[in-house]
């Protein structure tokens, strides 16, 4: 039975490929849903990069977190470092988040009315953040993002934005737009669907790259509305910038009339409670949040100077509205969680235990001579197969080095460790892995990397 789903659901590369070093884990029950939820959802999934593609196996269908834990319909458990791909900076079902969102709950799901719980949460971003000073509350980061956009080009009255390759922004039309070849060119779409005219509104330059940059804003002088950036770019392995990088984008937007849009779904509330823009201190004129905010509930948002939000309807004539924005249960959540993240030394704390687990794994890689880097911020890291000291632009990323995350994401799987299916994706460390946790860990990841370099 079991084998013959694996054959049915898995690459049949990967079957043929006896595993090097643990049996595999029993996906039996997950196989099954799998081969179910094919036939309700394209690839079986509701988000892509959840389908396992390009690791082994059939994903691994969940059916209860607890703390740092998952346990998989297989009952097999798991440490967990995708953490739901960033929200759950405080582990799984949390006990105060948890307590928050069911008395909340008691009195009404959704009201489509103004609730006292967005002033709340709202009151406690911006009393805790210097960079904005006026909110709007949506369900998503993509809904942020795109937001976010249209506000700036709504502001400046110019419709070009410039945005990264190697930075995601959710999937608005706008923003599935890669590099074309060259060094300043209009981005071609990355998906079908999206109209070339979209794509032509959207110029693509490479990360830390500042001759693209100067040359962007001289071919495009007067039509650029804003800089679009993942400040600390972590959907595309984790491609770090540097604070030079980043303070000259402010200067070119301010010289040029453009709005700089720092995208902080990932970072905000991440890297400490002000984000990337509080961490490198530069300001930009626009910030999107999303994942964390929510407390594992659906929440974004986007914020600017008031002067800025004042050109969002209804004040404005920048249109954007929401059935479920701001809904109370969400926004519960989203209190809760960030009441915790406010606590003295939360930051310092998680940000110094991950520290201390990258410095081990790193000794232990560089011990071993193996070709392996840990680049981490705060409490994100990313396992890179690289012998590079930084890397800061996607192309530097040597794509055939996927194969050994491939191996290594099997290895950790069936030693109870669980990581996001992509050797792209960063880890994250929640403020529920303790020191036991995290060396159960670093020995899976010690056995692993030794079968990853046996060959
Ligand atoms: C996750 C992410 C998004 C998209 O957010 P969704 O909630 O998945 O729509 C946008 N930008 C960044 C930087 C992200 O990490």
């Amino acid at each position: 039975m079991l084998d013959s789903i694996k054959k049915m659901f898995s690459g049949d590369e990967d079957v043929a490929v006896s595993t090097t070093g643990k049996p595999d884990i029993s996906r039996e029950k997950s196989a099954e849903l799998y081969a179910k939820a094919k036939t309700f959802f394209p690839g079986g999934v509701n988000s892509p990069v959840r389908a396992f593609k390009s690791v082994y196996g059939t994903p691994l269908f969940i059916k209860k977190g607890d703390g740092c834990r998952l346990w998989d319909a297989d009952d097999n458990e798991f440490i967990d470092f995708c953490c739901s791909w960033g929200p759950l900076i405080l582990g799984h079902n949390h006990p105060k988040v948890k307590d928050k969102v069911i008395e909340v709950m008691q009195n009404g799901m959704s009201f489509g009315a103004p609730t006292a719980l967005e002033n709340e949460l709202a009151e406690l971003i911006l009393k805790n953040n210097k960079f904005i000073e006026k909110l709007r509350f949506v369900s998503s980061g993509t809904e942020a993002v795109m937001s976010a956009i249209r506000l700036a080009r709504g502001y400046t009255k110019r419709d070009k934005i410039l945005k990264f390759e190697g930075c995601y922004h959710g999937h608005s039309d706008s923003l599935l737009v890669k590099a074309g070849s060259g060094l300043v060119t209009f981005g071609e779409t990355s998906s079908a669907g999206v109209p070339k005219s979209f794509a032509d509104e959207t110029i693509v330059i490479g990360l830390n790259d500042v001759d693209a940059l100067n040359k962007a804003f001289a071919d495009f002088k007067g039509q650029i509305a804003a800089i679009i950036i993942e400040p600390i770019p972590a959907n595309n392995g984790l491609l770090l910038q540097s604070k030079e990088y980043l303070q000259t984008l402010r200067d070119v937007c301010t010289a040029n009339g453009a709005l700089l849009i720092f995208d902080e779904v990932i970072s905000g509330f991440r890297v400490g409670f002000e984000g990337a823009a509080g961490h490198y201190q530069i300001k930009p004129d626009i910030i999107t949040y999303g994942k964390i905010i929510g407390g594992g509930l659906p929440v974004g948002m986007y914020g600017a100077s008031a002067e800025i939000m004042g050109h969002v309807s209804p004040d404005g004539g920048v249109y954007q509205a929401g059935t479920l924005s701001g809904n109370p249960v969400a926004m519960a959540a989203g209190i809760a969680q960030l009441t915790e993240l406010l606590k003295s030394s939360f930051y310092k704390d998680l940000n110094n235990k991950t520290q201390e687990f990258v410095d081990a794994i790193q000794r232990f890689a560089t011990a071993r001579s193996y070709k392996f880097k840990v680049f981490s911020i705060g409490s994100i890291f990313w396992f890179a197969f690289t012998d590079k000291a930084s890397i800061s632009n996607a192309d530097e990323i040597d794509p055939a080095s996927m194969e050994k995350f491939k191996v290594m994401h099997r290895e950790l799987i069936n030693r109870g460790i669980y990581f996001g299916p992509s050797g792209y994706e960063v880890g994250f460390i929640s403020s529920a892995h303790n020191k036991i946790d995290l060396e159960k860990t670093k020995r899976a990841i010690f056995d692993s990397l030794d079968l990853v370099f046996k060959k």
